[in-house]
């Protein structure tokens, strides 16, 4: 019986975007995620206007950015002195970015996909793909019962340690940085609500990033351990809702597909949190992909490698300037920065990386 199915693997924002998209134009898809529930973490805090635009043009109200917070004001420190408190410039009318913790965006999707009578199938993961030319075959766990099934394609948005990736062969190149990072959120009183993000660099090469996703909450992010006694000196009244180590890579595959086998999101694409990038390309990806699907899928392969080289090249840039120790090189970042907060319109360019908006523009497939 012929099936032409998608399989979905994985339901985080790239998974439910694809889905929700391919939905749209009246495809069928299975979507599982290997998770009982949905977590209770949130990863990235800062979604592009790109983003937003692809979200409202899959059905999510234009009112979704009434509840997030625009960014509009950075400062950035270097050993404690006040590099940069840079008024973030508009791109025509509206901000490059707001903050919006990524497990609520996640519930706004899932709801959304939900509506479309769509649902995600949790505690259910893949062990086997048999993958030919014009279609897949998939062995399927679901509580514990196996399954066999015959797809028109798997897509692989499971993440930075992929099983589709695995199962399916792709090779994955690039480096794992040296250090350890670690990563905290806690509940305080005492952040000005009037800066969304603050960086602090030391001459040392460690960088702390603060972001402030919603009152009375701030994300850290360190490119070392311990960021706990940071956060308490910073902020004596924590509380923390998690704080947690973790490695990071700058990895890629060069091939997105594999006849029937595609891979988008950081199952594709690993790279440092610096610059905020990991969930806007993910998405992007996803949607992407999904519109090419059946159309023109020579030309989602092309573009979807492609972004995502252009994007990890930007992100390891902006990861060498946050952790040079080069004494010319500090010096050149932070005249820059400092200038920038003069003159607003000299970090245009950056801003407009950040907003994800080139990620959409070459999309008329
Ligand atoms: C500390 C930190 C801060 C960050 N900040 C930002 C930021 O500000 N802006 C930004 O854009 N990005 C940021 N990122 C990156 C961003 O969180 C990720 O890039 C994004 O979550 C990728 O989405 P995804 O859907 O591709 O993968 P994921 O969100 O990892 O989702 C993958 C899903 O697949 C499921 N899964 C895994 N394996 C299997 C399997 N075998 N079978 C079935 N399901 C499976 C998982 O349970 C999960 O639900 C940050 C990341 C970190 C670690």
């Amino acid at each position: 019986m012929k099936n032409n199915k998608t399989l979905i693997v994985g339901a985080g924002p790239s998974g439910m975007i694809c889905a929700l998209s391919l939905v749209k134009s009246g495809k069928r898809v299975v979507i599982i995620d290997k998770r009982t529930t949905r977590g209770s973490i949130s990863k990235a805090t800062g979604v592009s206007l790109g983003t937003i635009k692809a979200l409202v043009e899959l059905g999510l109200p234009d009112s979704i950015t009434e509840s997030m917070t625009p960014m509009s004001r950075f400062e950035f420190y270097e050993d404690n002195e006040l590099i940069s408190d840079l008024k973030i410039p508009l791109l025509n009318t509206e901000p490059p970015a707001y903050l919006y913790p990524q497990l609520k965006l996640e519930k706004l999707i899932e709801n959304e996909l939900n509506m479309k009578g769509v649902f995600v199938q949790y505690d259910t993961f893949i062990q086997k793909i048999d993958n030919q030319k014009s279609f897949a075959h998939a062995e399927i766990i679901s509580n514990e019962n196996l399954s066999k099934e015959k797809f028109k394609r798997v897509i692989g948005a499971d993440g930075a340690h992929s099983k589709v990736r695995e199962l399916a062969s792709f090779k994955f190149n690039g480096k794992t940085y040296p250090e350890i990072w670690s990563v905290a959120e806690i509940k305080t009183n005492s952040w000005n609500e009037s800066v969304q993000a603050k960086l602090f660099l030391s001459s040392e090469g460690i960088g702390l990033f603060l972001s402030n996703p919603e009152s009375g909450i701030v994300q850290g992010i360190l490119n070392a351990p311990n960021i706990e006694s940071k956060l308490k000196e910073k902020f004596p009244d924590s509380i923390f809702n998690y704080s947690r180590e973790f490695k990071v890579s700058l990895k890629r595959v060069n091939n997105t597909k594999k006849d029937s086998v595609w891979l988008i999101g950081d199952a594709a694409h690993v790279q440092s949190p610096v610059g905020g990038q990991g969930l806007n390309l993910a998405i992007a990806d996803a949607v992407m992909l999904s519109k090419c699907l059946d159309r023109n899928e020579a030309y989602a392969k092309k573009h979807l490698e492609r972004q995502a080289k252009r994007t990890l090249f930007f992100t390891d840039f902006d990861y060498r300037m946050l952790a040079t120790k080069n004494v010319v090189i500090r010096f050149m970042r932070n005249k820059y920065w400092s200038l920038a907060s003069k003159y607003p319109k000299i970090s245009k360019w950056f801003f407009k990386s950040i907003s994800g908006i080139n990620h959409y523009r070459s999309e008329s497939v």
